[in-house]
């Protein structure tokens, strides 16, 4: 069975605020070091523990994906999809295969209630999901 790791990736650790560890949005954690991963591994906090994005449990993601190729990291919160973009990049949530990707996913979310979210230092865009073609 294939399964991921997170590699040289340490996004989760600097694009979220966490509240927990008093680290403020779009700022590496303390104990983050990049491209290598956290220096307190053993003991870092559950919230850390628990969480993982969705390229590393929704194994169809293609490789295109990998937050280090994708310069965005994606995670479900309830209804909300959220996508936070590395500022050093930002545009690429709007570059293919991307924006398409993004699109269906809100199509799809809006189904069920649900919605896309994206964030992009301190710019928020909410994804519009497509119109169904009228029925002739
Ligand atoms: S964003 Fe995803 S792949 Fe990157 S370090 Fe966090 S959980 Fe791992
Ligand atoms: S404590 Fe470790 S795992 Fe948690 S955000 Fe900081 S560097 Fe990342």
């Amino acid at each position: 069975m294939e399964t991921r790791s997170c590699g040289a990736c340490t996004l989760c650790c600097r694009l979220p605020e966490i509240e927990l560890l008093s680290k403020p949005a779009n700022e590496p954690c303390v104990n983050c070091v990049t491209g290598q991963g956290c220096r307190i591994y053993d003991d870092r906090p559950d919230l850390c523990r628990d969480f993982l994005c969705a390229w590393m449990t929704d194994l169809e993601l293609g490789a295109e994906w990998d937050p280090t190729v994708a310069k965005m990291m994606v995670y479900g919160q309830g209804k909300q999809l959220t996508v936070l973009v590395d500022p050093d990049h930002p545009l690429s949530w709007r570059e293919e295969p991307y924006a398409a990707q993004l699109g269906s996913w809100a199509t799809a979310a809006a189904d069920d209630g649900g919605y896309v979210i994206v964030f992009v230092g301190d710019d928020v865009h909410k994804i519009v999901p497509a119109i169904p073609a009228a029925k002739a």
